[in-house]
Parts: C-alpha cells; sequence; structure tokens
C-alpha cells in the first residue's frame, strides 16, 4: 500500500517521518492483516446469510426453473467451505492464522461463489435477474470485508464483476453498453472509494502509533533523569519496593549503595553550573560502567546523590560494586580543581544490606547513615554497617 499517496490533502511534515518509519510499516502491515482477517470472517457469517438467501428464494420464487435438489452439489462447496473455515479458524487455529491462510481461504471462497453462480447460470432456462444481483451484492460485501488491502479486494471482487458484466453480454447480447457502462461505473466507485476509506484507515493507525510513542515518551518521561539520562528517584522507589517484595518471598540478599560526590559546590563554585552538569553526567556514567547484572538499578537520587540497587548481592557483593565504583572513577580523572581529598572528583558511599522485615524508607534511611559516616570519616569512602573501608 502506498502510504502518502492514501492520504488526501496536505500531509504534515511529521507525517512523512511516521510513514517512512519501519516500526509504522511494521504497525500498519499488521492492522491491515487483523481487519483482512475480521473481514474475511465477516464474509463467512454473509456468505451463510446469502447461502439461506439463494436457497429461500428458489424455493418459493423459482421453484418453476430450478429443483432445489439439483442446486445442492452447486450450493454444497460454498457451504461446506464456510462451516469448515468457521471451525478451523474460531475453534483451531484461534488467532494463529497466518495472512497466507487466509488469503488461500479468501481465493477457495470466491472460487466456490464462481461455482454456485456458474451452477445458478447452468440451471437456468431463462435469465434470472437475481443472478446478477447477487454477483453485484458479493463483489460489495468483498469490497468493505478487504478494503484495507487494495490488491487483495480487486482480487476477489473482479470475478464476481465480470460475471456480473459477461452474464448480461450474454444473456442481452443486444444492448451490450449498460454491461460495460456499469462495469466500469462500478469498478471506478469502488476503487475511488477504497481510496478514501483505506486514508481513513491510514489516519487511524498514524494516529494509534503517534499515541503510543507519546505514551512511551512520557513513560520514559517520568522514570529517566533528564540530565543523567539514567533512571530517577520516582523510577528507583519503585524497583526498589519491587525488590524487597522479592527478597521477600525467595529469602535472596539485597543491598543498596548511595553515592554523593565530595564537595560539589566547590566545583560548581569554581568551574561553573555547566560544567558541574558534565561532571554529574560522567559521573552517572561511570557508576553505570560498574554495575553489570540485568536487574542492578543505577538512579540519580536527587542533586549530585546517586543510588545502586543491587538485587541477589549482599554486602560483600555491594562492597566490590563500590570498589570498582570508585576504582573506575578514579581512573577517569575527572577534574575537581578545590576538593580537599583530590584533584579528582570523589564519591562518598553509604552502604546498607536489606534484612528481613525491613522497609525500603529504613534501608534507605540506613544507607544515609553510612553515607553521613563515610563524610564524617574523610570522604573518598566506602561506609557500610559491619564496616568502614578506606581502599
Ligand atoms: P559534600 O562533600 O559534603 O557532599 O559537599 P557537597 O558540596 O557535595 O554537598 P552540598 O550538599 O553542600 O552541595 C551539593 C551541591 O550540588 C549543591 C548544588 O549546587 C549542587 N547540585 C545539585 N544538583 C545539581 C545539578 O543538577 N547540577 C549542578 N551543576 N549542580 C548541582
Ligand atoms: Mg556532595
Ligand atoms: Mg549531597
Amino acid at each position: 500500500m502506498k502510504n502518502s499517496t492514501n492520504i488526501d490533502g496536505q500531509v504534515p511534515n511529521w507525517w512523512i517521518i511516521i510513514l517512512n518509519s519501519n516500526r509504522y510499516k511494521h504497525q500498519l502491515k499488521i492492522e491491515t492483516q487483523n481487519i483482512l482477517q475480521r473481514g474475511i470472517f465477516w464474509a463467512m457469517y454473509i456468505t451463510l446469510f446469502l447461502v439461506v438467501v439463494v436457497i429461500l428464494n428458489i424455493y418459493f420464487f423459482a421453484h418453476g426453473l430450478y429443483d432445489i435438489k439439483d442446486i445442492l452439489p452447486e450450493i454444497a462447496p460454498v457451504t461446506v467451505l464456510v462451516v469448515v473455515g468457521f471451525f478451523v479458524i474460531k475453534l483451531l487455529a484461534l488467532n494463529g492464522v497466518t495472512s497466507q491462510q487466509s488469503h488461500t481461504f479468501l481465493i477457495l471462497l470466491v472460487l466456490a461463489w464462481c461455482y454456485l453462480l456458474y451452477g445458478l447460470v447452468q440451471l437456468s432456462s431463462d435469465p434470472l435477474p437475481g443472478i446478477e444481483s447477487l454477483a453485484d451484492i458479493l463483489a460489495l460485501v468483498f469490497v468493505f470485508a478487504l478494503f484495507p488491502n487494495r490488491k487483495v479486494m480487486l482480487l476477489a471482487i473482479l470475478p464476481f464483476l465480470l460475471f456480473s458484466c459477461v452474464y448480461r453480454l450474454y444473456e442481452y447480447p443486444d444492448a451490450p453498453v449498460f454491461p460495460l457502462t456499469k462495469f466500469v461505473c462500478v469498478l471506478a466507485i469502488i476503487m475511488s472509494g477504497q481510496k478514501i476509506i483505506s486514508g481513513w484507515f491510514v489516519k487511524a493507525v498514524i494516529r494509534d502509533f503517534e499515541k503510543q510513542k507519546l505514551v512511551k515518551q512520557f513513560k520514559r518521561l517520568a522514570l529517566i533523569d533528564g540530565l543523567t539520562n539514567i533512571s530517577n528517584r520516582r523510577h528507583f522507589d519503585e524497583i526498589l519496593a519491587q525488590e524487597i517484595r522479592a527478597s521477600e518471598r525467595n529469602n535472596h540478599a539485597l543491598a543498596i549503595i548511595l553515592l554523593d560526590i565530595d564537595f560539589f559546590k566547590r566545583l560548581n563554585d569554581t568551574l561553573g553550573h555547566q560544567a558541574g552538569d558534565e561532571q554529574l553526567v560522567k559521573v552517572a556514567e561511570i557508576i553505570s560502567a560498574a554495575v553489570s547484572r540485568p536487574r542492578d538499578l543505577v538512579a540519580r537520587y536527587g542533586g549530585e546523590e546517586f543510588v545502586i540497587a543491587l538485587p541477589n548481592t549482599d554486602l560483600l557483593g555491594a562492597i566490590h560494586v563500590a570498589d570498582k565504583v570508585k576504582s573506575l572513577l578514579a581512573e577517569a580523572e575527572l577534574i575537581h580543581p578545590c576538593s580537599d581529598v583530590s584533584e579528582w572528583v570523589t564519591l562518598s558511599q553509604g552502604i546498607a544490606q536489606w534484612e528481613d522485615g525491613m522497609s525500603k524508607d529504613n534501608l534507605v534511611k540506613m544507607a544515609d547513615r553510612m553515607l553521613y559516616r563515610a563524610k564524617s570519616a574523610g570522604r573518598n569512602t566506602v561506609c557500610s554497617d559491619e564496616q568502614s573501608t578506606n581502599l
């Protein structure tokens, strides 16, 4: 489906960007398949209804022309196909029907209808306007069922439109203008109508796509710190609460580290706020590089404070991570012109280990106490509730 040509009028620039994105194309393909599958299913119901209408018509109005028994072999394929298709799709395959399978089913359904129409013609000695109407109705059914995909729709309706045209040409050879004009007009109306409806469909998919993108962006904004691009405090609080519940259930260890940049105010005052921001971003990258497990979470806790949640990690494991942060930061040699402890940026770190029954707030408070102790112990230090290291 050509995206931009399906939308009438002016297309905004941002739509062009969406229309060319692979994720949008993928979503459009999936939505089109869904609508087609639902359309084919709907066409099955209509088919059953039309079969009943054909039988009733023959029984009540064309009794002299047809015998019901004669037409049963022609009615059988379309009926069997729809009943089998219904059970296979509804009961067996459920939602697992591929587009190839549904297209095959559609072709069989169209062929079965053509066979029935041909049978009705064969068995009638006089021209019957009902046969032509039935072909027209079928074309209409498949237009609505298959509108999102022009090629598939044309494949399904052309046999019926041609049948309708040829039938009238055959029965009334002296008046060829009407069936030919009708064929061209109906085809033109269907093609232009399909363009309008599929344009609406594409617009709806674009709006849905845009909405999903916005929701993702909002979620991201709500959970990610804008400066450092790592998780923010809200995300950390959520994850820590989850991890505490998991540790309670599984009896696993859990530790957190609270990290605070030493003499950061002085760095701001001497190098400026922007340089301070840049150092914050680098420190966040270094801390993130120190953790490796998928469930470990590094967050900016506020200002120049960071926090690490370490699920399935005991005190020794957390001390190992803290030491790694310390050595990576030392290697990075981020300039700090007026720190009392080093010429480079340093961190004080407080570690707390979760114990059974401990709340989230108490765990953070404990880490904060350890951080305070690290500051009091001279900074650039790691403190935990069992030991204080000055590595
Ligand atoms: P200590 O070693 O005791 O932690 O000293 P400190 O100067 O790091 O601590 P203090 O709490 O006195 O100062 C923290 C400073 O961090 C104050 C504030 O200007 C700065 N800060 C907080 N958030 C940001 C930020 O987003 N960007 C920048 N550049 N600075 C920030
Ligand atoms: Mg500080
Ligand atoms: Mg601080």
